[in-house]
Formats: C-alpha cells, sequence, structure tokens
C-alpha cells in the first residue's frame, strides 16, 4: 500500500471512519463534499489507481465492489428509487484521489448529463 495514499489510509482506519458497508474485497463510506443527498464512495482494499488498472484487481475483487454496491445502496434505501455509478480516470475527468473508487448517487432525481 502506498503510504501516502489517503484512501488506503481510511480503509486502514487511520481516521476512524465509518463504513456504510463493507465486505471482503471492499468498503463503501460517505463522501466528505456529497454531491446528493446519498454520496457514497465505493473503494477496492486492494490499491490500484484508477479504472485504467483494473486489470490489477482479480475477478472476485471486482465482483466485490459490484456487490457492495449494490448492497451499500440497499442499506441507504436508494434501491428502489434508483442510483448512479461513476468512476472518474484521469485528469480530464476531474479525479482527485488516485486510489480507483466509484461514486454512488442517489437519494434524489439526479440530472441528466454526464460532463
Ligand atoms: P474523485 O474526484 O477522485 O473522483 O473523487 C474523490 C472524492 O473523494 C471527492 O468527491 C472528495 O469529496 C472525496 N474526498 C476527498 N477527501 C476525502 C476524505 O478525507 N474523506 C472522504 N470521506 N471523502 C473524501
Ligand atoms: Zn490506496
Amino acid at each position: 500500500m502506498p503510504a501516502d495514499c489517503l484512501f488506503c489510509r481510511i480503509i486502514a482506519g487511520e481516521f476512524g471512519a465509518e463504513f456504510v458497508a463493507e465486505n471482503e474485497h471492499a468498503v463503501a463510506f460517505r463522501d466528505i463534499n456529497p454531491q446528493a443527498p446519498v454520496h457514497l464512495l465505493v473503494v477496492p482494499r486492494q490499491h490500484v489507481s484508477a479504472l485504467r488498472d483494473v486489470g490489477n484487481l482479480n475477478d472476485n475483487e471486482l465482483r466485490g465492489m459490484l456487490d457492495l454496491s449494490v448492497k451499500a445502496a440497499h442499506a441507504e434505501g436508494i434501491d428502489r428509487g434508483g442510483y448512479r455509478l461513476v468512476t472518474n480516470d484521469g485528469a480530464d475527468a476531474g479525479q482527485t484521489v488516485f486510489h480507483l473508487h466509484w461514486h454512488l448517487l442517489g437519494g434524489a432525481k439526479l440530472k441528466n448529463g454526464f460532463a
């Protein structure tokens, strides 16, 4: 694990962050700057810099992220209304934390459009 990676440190429990949901392969916690009533970050325990390096996750780890996303949406009560998963890869997308994560957004009618 890179010693300076914020999400590795959160996963290691360094800041006492509360996980909304977790499993063997991933954790979900609230974004510090929420863009929707429910805004979670779904993060693999294994350090991978971005989606472009998803090949460094094995099938179980990737499946674990997807399963946890569904579980977290259910736990937050937004699975019936619907929700959105977004990942930013690289500078053009505005990625600021270089540990793969996707944003799980819901709890309101979300705006259309991605750019
Ligand atoms: P990105 O811009 O890389 O797609 O998303 C990074 C996200 O991490 C941002 O939405 C930002 O608000 C969130 N974030 C940055 N620092 C922290 C932190 O210390 N704790 C939490 N919970 N979220 C953070
Ligand atoms: Zn990391």
